[in-house]
């Protein structure tokens, strides 16, 4: 069976800083905790912990003498929080999600009601959100939420989405609330790594060559997640965290065989897979 990976795949510019950061700390001697997974990868978890960097949810949980943010940021007051524990501070935070921590503040200064177009629960989208007034923004993510709101008493709204997700699957959520506010502008926050990635993979499944598709990510990476749900729209489509959950089963007659990776999947997990793939 032959293999064939994407165009773009696997670790963005942002994860892969945040790994190196981690792994020279742990190298240099330093003793840190993680707030949450510093990437959404099982395995990257692990790793880390060999490392002797643990993950914990909670700021009061760190016994070490430093703590670690994750690529996702984290709101502004946690950076505060940390210093009054007497914490240091290693922050991984991709570059890109501090652009709309620093956007979003400018709106809010040149008097928008922000919106963000995401997950509630994302730990990105509560690094936005966390310390401001819930009179100042709201996160929606469906037409349905978007038209209970009454836009039209805000005098400019600007909208940022988080960073994974794909701008084209929201166009009618966003063109919802234009229609019913005054103004509205859009930020233009995007991650490129997250459209690269997705727009490989829908390359990959629209190959006439390709027969099946196995998609590599962490069980709560969102953004693998979208991978797996672009390609399965046209070829039988598997989600897979790494070698072990391959069933030689979903290669019955196929040839050649699509891999792709969310961006927080190490490449050494992706060569692992390929290597499988490749005996069956
Ligand atoms: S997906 Fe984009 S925004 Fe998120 S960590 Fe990677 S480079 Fe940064």
């Amino acid at each position: 069976m032959k293999v064939k990976r994407a165009a773009k795949y696997g670790f963005c510019s942002g994860v892969r800083i945040a790994d190196l950061k981690v792994k020279r700390f742990a190298a240099a001697g330093g003793r840190g905790a993680i707030l949450g997974q510093v990437v959404h990868n099982e395995r990257v978890v692990e790793e880390m912990e060999r490392l002797g960097v643990r993950t914990v949810d909670e700021i009061t949980a760190v016994q070490e003498p430093t703590i670690v943010f994750s690529a996702h940021g984290v709101p502004p007051s946690f950076h505060e929080n940390a210093k009054a524990s007497g914490l240091q501070v290693l922050d991984t935070t991709c570059k890109f999600v501090y652009d709309i921590h620093r956007e979003s503040k400018n709106a809010l200064t040149d008097g928008f009601h922000l919106v963000f177009i995401g997950d509630p629960k994302h730990r990105e989208v509560i690094g936005y959100t966390h310390d401001l007034d819930p009179a100042m923004y709201h996160i929606v993510s469906t037409v349905q939420e978007a038209e209970k709101i009454d836009w039209s008493k805000y005098n400019g709204i600007k909208i940022f989405y988080q960073t994974t997700l794909n701008a084209e699957d929201f166009e009618d959520v966003v063109r919802t609330i234009e229609r019913r506010a005054e103004k509205v502008q859009r930020g233009d926050t995007i991650c490129y790594a997250t459209k690269e990635n997705q727009d490989a993979a829908r390359a990959l499944a629209s190959d006439p060559e390709v027969d099946a598709i196995i998609v590599i990510g962490g069980k709560k990476s969102a953004n693998t997640k979208h991978l797996w749900e672009i390609c399965r729209e046209a070829k039988p489509s598997y989600l897979v965290q790494g070698s072990d959950d391959l069933d030689p089963k979903w290669f019955d007659g196929v040839s050649v065989v699509g891999l792709t990776a969310g961006s927080s999947t190490p490449d050494y997990v992706i060569d692992e897979v390929e290597q499988r793939l490749s005996t069956l």
